[in-house]
This record gives C-alpha cells, sequence and structure tokens, in this order.
C-alpha cells in the first residue's frame, strides 16, 4: 500500500488548508481571526460516510483484498462537503476498481459483505445491493472497472477501454469536484489515499463546479444538464470559463446530437430535484429555447416556481413526488403540442396524461380569470374531466386570487365526493334497453349531482325517472349533454 501522506494528496502544489469561506471573504493570512478549513484526510473522509465504514469492516473480517479500489463521485464529494462531524446520508456508493476484473470483484464483495449482485451491464459495471444495517434500506453499490473513454463524436456513445488506472478513469469523469477518489484499502498507519489530479477537493471547498478539460462539454453534452442539475443542487457557482464552454457547445447545436432518451433522463433528474434553479440555468444558457422556445413561458410563473420549490422546501421525497407538477409547469407554453412533445421524449403514457391533466388545468384557470367563478360544477367537468389531486395541488398553488381558488377547491371537493348510487341496471330497469343511452343518461345525473342537484337517492331517482320519460318521448337536450358517467 501506498505511503502517501493523505494531506500530500492534492498533487505536489495543492494546499493544505483553505481560507474558511463560511464567515466571509479571506481577510488576509497576518489576521488571527481568520479560520482556515483543513482538507480533510483520506481517513477522515471515511469516518464521515458510516456505510463505507461498515462495508469496510465487513470486508476486512472476509479477508477480501481491496487494493486497486476506490470510492469515487458523488459519496465523495458529500463527505469532503459534510464537514467535521456531520455523518454524510449517502445512500449509494460508486466504486472504481483498478484492472479489467469488475465483475469478479463485484462477486467476491457481494459474498463478502452477505449481498447480492444486482445486475451485470456491459462495459465492465455491475451492481451490489446489500443490507448493511439491519432494518434499513439496502445499499446500492455500483462497481466499474476503470477505463478510458474517447468519443468518435458528440453525443455519442464513447469508445471504452477497460483495464485503466485510477488517475486514468478520474480523467473521464465531467466535474472536478465529482473527480476525487479515495483509496478503499488502509495503508500501514490506517490512512486512505485520496486520488485528486484536478484539485477537486479545493473546488468543492470554494464551491465551485468546474469541467476537466475543454472537450468535455463536446464529448458528451449531457454533461450540460448535470452541469445545471449540480450547481441548483449543491448551489455551486459555474467556474465562468466551464460556463463559456457550456454557453457555446449549445450555440454549437451540442443539444440537438443528445438523445430524446437521454435527455428525457436527464430533465426527470433535473425536475426532481429540489428547487426549480436549475431549470433557470438551462434557460440562461439557451438550453430551453433549443428544446422548444415556448418553454421559457413557464419563467413568466415565478410565483407558481416559487411556490412548487417552497412546497417542496428541500424535501427530496417530496420533490420526487411532484417532478410531474415541475414539468406541467415547464410544459404550460406548449399548449396543445404537450402530449407530442412528452411523446418524442419517450416519457410513459401515464405520465404524459397527468402532465398534460396538469397543463390544461392551468391554462384553464388562467384563461377563464374571473369567469372562472361563474362557472357550474358540471361545466368544469365538460370542459376538465377527471382532475387528479397533483393537478389541483399545482393548479391551487399559480392562483393568487382567494376567490378563485376557493372554486377549484370546492370544484375538487365536489369531484371527490360526488357518486351517483344508480348503475346502468337501475336505468334499464327503468325502461332503456341498453347501449349508449345508458351512458348519456348516467352522464346527465352525474352532472346534476356534481352541481349538488341531486342529494339524496331518491332525487336522483325522481331525475331519472324524468330523463327516461323524455329518451322515450323522443329523446332530450339534456339526454345529449354528451357525457357519460364516469
Ligand atoms: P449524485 O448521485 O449525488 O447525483 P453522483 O456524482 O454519484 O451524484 P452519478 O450520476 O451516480 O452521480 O455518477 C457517478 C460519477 O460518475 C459522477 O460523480 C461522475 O464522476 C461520473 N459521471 C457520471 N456521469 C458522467 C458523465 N456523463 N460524464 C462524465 N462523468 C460522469
Amino acid at each position: 500500500m501506498s505511503d502517501v501522506d493523505d494531506t500530500d494528496a492534492q498533487g505536489p502544489d495543492g494546499p493544505a488548508d483553505l481560507p474558511g469561506r463560511l464567515n466571509g471573504p479571506p481577510t488576509g493570512s497576518d489576521q488571527p481571526e481568520q479560520r482556515r478549513v483543513a482538507i480533510p484526510t483520506g481517513r477522515e473522509l471515511v469516518a464521515r460516510i458510516p456505510l463505507l465504514g461498515l462495508l469496510l469492516e465487513r470486508t476486512e473480517a472476509a479477508g477480501l483484498a481491496l487494493d486497486g479500489v476506490y470510492l469515487v463521485g458523488g459519496a465523495v464529494r458529500d463527505a469532503i462537503l459534510a464537514g467535521d462531524g456531520l455523518p454524510t446520508p449517502v445512500f449509494d456508493l460508486d466504486l472504481a476498481v483498478e484492472g479489467a476484473a469488475s465483475e469478479t470483484f463485484a462477486e467476491l464483495l457481494a459474498a463478502a459483505i452477505g449481498g447480492e449482485v444486482i445486475a451485470e451491464h456491459r462495459f465492465g459495471t455491475a451492481t451490489v445491493l446489500a443490507v448493511l444495517v439491519q432494518g434499513a434500506p439496502p445499499v446500492r453499490i455500483d462497481v466499474a472497472a476503470c477505463r478510458t473513454e474517447t468519443y468518435a463524436e458528440p453525443g455519442a456513445l464513447p469508445e471504452v477501454t477497460l483495464g485503466a488506472t485510477i488517475a486514468e478513469d478520474l480523467a473521464r469523469r465531467d466535474f472536478t469536484a465529482n473527480a476525487v477518489a479515495v483509496a478503499l484499502a488502509a495503508d500501514a498507519d490506517g490512512n486512505h489515499l485520496v486520488v485528486d489530479p484536478y484539485n477537486g477537493m479545493i473546488d468543492i471547498f470554494t464551491r465551485l463546479l468546474r469541467g476537466i478539460h475543454d472537450q468535455t462539454f463536446h464529448d458528451d453534452p449531457t454533461r450540460i444538464m448535470r452541469l445545471a442539475r449540480y450547481s441548483g443542487r449543491l448551489r455551486f457557482p459555474v467556474e465562468p470559463a466551464t460556463r463559456e464552454l457550456a454557453v457555446e457547445a449549445v450555440a454549437a447545436g451540442a443539444i440537438q446530437t443528445i438523445s430524446a432518451d437521454r435527455m428525457r433522463q436527464e430533465l426527470e433528474l433535473i425536475l426532481e430535484e429540489a428547487a426549480w434553479d436549475p431549470l433557470t440555468l438551462l434557460a440562461a444558457w439557451g438550453v430551453l429555447d433549443t428544446l422548444d422556445a415556448r418553454l421559457e413561458e413557464s419563467f413568466r410563473l415565478p410565483f407558481l416556481v416559487m411556490r412548487i420549490d417552497e412546497a417542496t422546501a428541500g424535501d427530496v421525497d417530496l420533490s420526487r413526488r411532484v417532478w410531474k407538477m415541475r414539468l406541467g409547469a415547464l410544459t404550460i407554453g406548449l399548449g396543445d403540442d404537450v402530449i407530442g412533445w412528452l411523446r418524442w421524449l419517450g416519457f410513459p403514457g401515464d405520465v404524459i396524461a397527468e402532465v398534460d391533466g396538469h397543463v390544461r388545468l392551468l391554462r384553464f384557470v388562467r384563461d377563464q380569470g374571473d369567469d372562472l367563478l361563474t362557472l357550474a360544477n358540471s361545466d368544469l367537468y365538460l370542459e376538465l374531466g377527471e382532475v387528479v389531486d397533483d393537478s389541483f395541488a399545482l393548479a391551487a398553488l399559480a392562483e393568487d386570487e382567494q376567490p378563485r381558488f376557493a372554486r377549484l377547491d370546492a370544484y375538487r371537493i365536489a369531484l371527490r365526493d360526488t357518486a351517483l348510487t344508480l348503475r346502468g341496471e337501475d336505468v334499464m330497469a327503468a325502461g332503456i334497453a341498453g347501449g349508449p343511452e345508458v351512458g348519456r343518461i348516467l352522464g346527465t345525473l352525474f352532472l346534476r349531482a356534481l352541481d349538488g342537484e341531486l342529494p339524496t337517492p331518491e332525487a336522483e331517482r325522481a331525475a331519472l325517472g324524468e330523463l327516461v320519460a323524455q329518451s322515450k318521448a323522443g329523446g332530450s337536450d339534456e339526454a345529449d349533454a354528451g357525457t357519460s358517467a364516469p
């Protein structure tokens, strides 16, 4: 094992500590009150990730050698960010294994820690799932062989060569903050080597997102989406040259080279973030305009955007649930083209239906203005049909005027509470032979019930009697109301 001191892992010129940022800008080294933040050692980083500690205990007990195995990516970044004494809430671990035998290592790891290999993917990667804390959800451990990647053209899948060193593997990563690795094997003193060829630790401390090289967005334009996502989530500004490269890549058409499938995945991840900020960045860099200029209409809804953020308020679980509401807010400018756009990106049918429902309600409420107050529940039903609760929640967040908000809520409650006691059999028993006329009569009854005109089963029956009589007498306007019971 290497005897490199962890604090030297910054590279020969890297400082061992940095001016503290939390207490304002640096004031000069002659100022005794200035606080300095020590760069954590590998041992300290490992101690900040309790799940990793458990994994190491089990591999040690099982005698599994960990030479050439490194923790990389988000877990390391978040552990550096966490600061002293704050365990990092990590659930996923990304391991990079030097040499090409990552699948063999995944099997050995699973056996050592009492987990299982749930997936072996192409290109030397495998996923191990293991319960490390009794009663807690399993930890997902992605194991990948260190590799080099070359890109034939922008947006294309890379040419992958396995069997690389950790330094080579870090060279293919997106941002310096994601390109820090910690060796799982400890040296004789219990230290863990930190490999940080791009001074990612310093960028994390100074809160900057920086690309690893000038071709980064050219090679893989999805990194533009990742840049926005991390900048929004971590609240790290983008380093100016990196921002310039991203904007140039967008202007040169990089976004158009991303497949619909990857774009959907990236958009979904962005919408699951706890705030709207990544979308603001994508708008500023010209990405939304490239996708469809009408998407920028959502930025005329600052109240809505702010309130969705407030409603989710950093609650990641909640924002996972409401990502479709965000997608509705994003696509409001697309109007009738929402369905086509979401289909083009390959969203599943149920998601498309829900988001389209959000957009239709938002637009309807906005277009109606105060006329909304004069509409009966049955008018709203004929216009909007069934409306899911999240659509109401979204429209309520968008609605500023108390009376309109109250009107929408009354409709929500009426929809929730209205159910006819009569069924198709009852309509036929009352003298209708069957077929579409049964549905039309039930639909008319439902509209009346929504408007509160049929508060009891008796009232329903009386109304049924009238409608059957009208139908037999040659049809009625009401029975042709154009809806059928839900
Ligand atoms: P989080 O899970 O918190 O979003 P993460 O960094 O673990 O962060 P992943 O998407 O799981 O995110 O990626 C793991 C690591 O793989 C990243 O930290 C980065 O080093 C690398 N990586 C992922 N996608 C890319 C990409 N498109 N280009 C370059 N490197 C990437």
